[in-house]
């Protein structure tokens, strides 16, 4: 789209006034009628307008929203302060406990405020895992805050209290982190946020560890027969625990919204590895196999034991060509000719898929059953940027019926190093007959955007144009939800790769804005946030 000129946006402006939209006419200038950030807004466009006078006579009380929505679409706003074009944008970061009990709960909010102008807290609330809950992971530079020492004896689990009655059906309920005793995270959090005007979100994802209570009956089962450290979605006590987890969340505590996270694909994109991190992924150890995924198989009529001959052979040609060998009629044609053989492997992915779906359902369902307006959002994996498989998966027109905002991970600088792990892997399953150059090149073109060569990718991260076209592509199917960039802030990176600079997280949000997303989520934690990084945030 041409950016109209600041004298098109008053002329369109005006022509709203004379058909009557605003009813309330006012022979003042309109900026001095509008809140401070908008007025600096407006008094920007002034400036750059020339034949106004003979339009400022008609100007009015236009309301905040229709002046913003003029300015965003003329693109005039994005060399703009944030806080001018837009005073209700969630800017949002997400932290764990151990940000609280090492910083003090008052200074860290202080900084927030301060320093990255924050008005939404994403506390991660329940995770085993380290990337969003902990301190900075090992091997990496501790930052410029918090406590100097890394916690590796980190355990995870719920860093809120967790309410046994709301965990009757599921044998998994003995979840309390032990990480901060006596230490309630909300409990502790809420009150000061809330006194502050600043919004509490509780933010939990789908990892786990394998030495919990009752942990067993709940796992997933691959293709191999062994269990898996993930749980599966089409077991009713894995459904029961995420509904019970959200439950005690909503009921316990007056938080303003919840997050949910699932980092996690299908058998097909896991056999062929894609996904970053995808060549160390083992062919033979996809999942799920387990007696409820092929109860749920045989309700869709899909024969268990063809999907999994297909799942095996799909496993062998994997191995093959990740050998190096070529098959005689090329890689391309061999795996589709196994699609069109086996077409059970993309029902039993249809099937592994619509479980996580479930998911989303009914966590959404509970929240709202208890609080009708109660915000529910999704943290969609940074594989949407990669693989193509993957994203095709995640249907934001899909996602518009059981979600209010989408939190979309456009994480730029590990972006690089990640797009390079998808494409060594890829290039050499399903798209083996190509170089991984010329992988990369049809990525690029898939995917709507073009970033560094492959050899430069790692070491250059991906650009803040690519946030930009990701944001605008997410707004064009999500349709009322919300849109929020995941913005990578210091999110760790090999010795080589690229590190996040305050030049990075700037125009990474800046363009975000530009492109008109509702809001942006700093990530993944404020523990391994460098301030400098953070406060380029707040410039932005
Ligand atoms: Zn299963």
């Amino acid at each position: 789209m041409i950016p109209l000129t600041a004298y098109q946006v008053f002329a369109r402006f005006s022509v709203e006034v004379e058909i009557g939209k605003i009813e309330k006419i006012r022979n003042e200038p309109i900026c001095t009628a509008m809140q401070a950030p908008e007025r600096l807004a407006c008094k920007a466009v002034l400036e750059q307008s020339t034949p106004r006078a003979s339009i400022l006579h008609a100007m009015t009380e236009l309301s905040r929203r229709d002046f913003a929505k003029l300015v965003t679409a003329a693109g005039i706003g994005a060399n703009l302060p944030i806080a001018a074009q837009n005073v209700n944008r969630t800017i949002a970061i997400q932290v764990g406990a151990v940000s609280f009990v090492d910083e003090g709960i008052a200074p860290v909010l202080d900084r927030f405020q301060k320093d990255a102008k924050i008005n939404t807290l994403l506390i991660a609330t329940f995770s085993y895992g380290r990337g969003i809950a902990g301190r900075q992971v090992g091997g990496q530079p501790l930052p410029d805050h918090g406590k100097q020492e890394y916690d590796t004896n980190f355990y995870g689990g719920n860093f809120a209290r967790t309410h046994e009655q709301y965990y009757a059906h599921t044998s998994l309920k003995n979840i309390q982190a032990p990480d901060h005793p006596g230490f309630d995270v909300l409990e502790s959090v809420l009150p000061e946020a809330k006194s502050r005007g600043m919004k509490t979100f509780c933010w939990y994802e789908d990892v786990f560890r394998s030495d919990l209570d009752g942990i067993e009956r709940l796992q997933e089962v691959t293709l191999s027969g062994k269990k898996a450290n993930t749980l599966c979605f089409h077991n009713p006590e894995v459904q029961a625990f995420w509904q019970a987890l959200t439950e005690d969340y909503v009921r316990s505590y007056p938080v303003d919204g919840i997050m949910w996270g699932s980092e996690r694909q299908g058998p097909f994109g896991n056999a062929i590895g894609a996904s970053h991190g995808g060549s160390g992924r083992d062919p033979l150890l996809v999942t799920c196999f387990c007696e409820f995924c092929k109860q749920e198989a045989k309700s869709r009529g899909i024969d268990t034991v063809r999907a999994m001959e297909g799942y095996r052979k799909l496993a062998a040609l994997v191995q093959q060509t990740r050998a190096g060998s070529r098959p005689p009629d090329g890689s391309l044609v061999s795996y589709w000719r196994l699609l069109v053989d086996y077409p059970e492997i993309l029902n039993w992915e249809k099937l592994w898929n619509d479980g996580q779906k479930l998911a989303y359902q009914n966590i959404y369902k509970i929240a709202k059953s208890i609080r009708p307006t109660l915000p529910v959002g999704w943290h969609i994996w940074h594989n949407n940027s990669f693989s193509p498989f993957y994203r095709a998966e995640q249907d934001y027109s899909e996602f518009r019926k059981y979600s209010d905002f989408l939190k979309v991970v456009m994480y730029n600088n590990c972006g690089g190093p990640r797009l390079a792990s998808y494409i060594k892997s890829v290039s050499r399953t399903v798209f083996a007959d190509f170089s991984p150059e010329e992988v990369l090149a049809m990525t690029y073109k898939i995917q709507n955007f073009t970033e560094a060569s492959l050899q430069d990718l790692p070491r250059k991260g991906l650009s803040a144009n690519y946030v930009e076209r990701e944001t605008r592509r997410a707004l064009a199917s999500a349709g009322e939800v919300n849109i929020w960039p995941g913005i990578d802030i210091d999110i760790p990176t090999g010795a080589e790769e690229k590190k996040t600079q305050p030049d990075d997280v700037r125009e990474a949000v800046r363009a975000a804005i530009r492109a008109g997303a509702q809001g942006v989520v700093l990530s993944r934690k404020y523990s391994e946030m460098r301030l400098a990084n953070l406060r380029a945030a707040g410039d932005a």
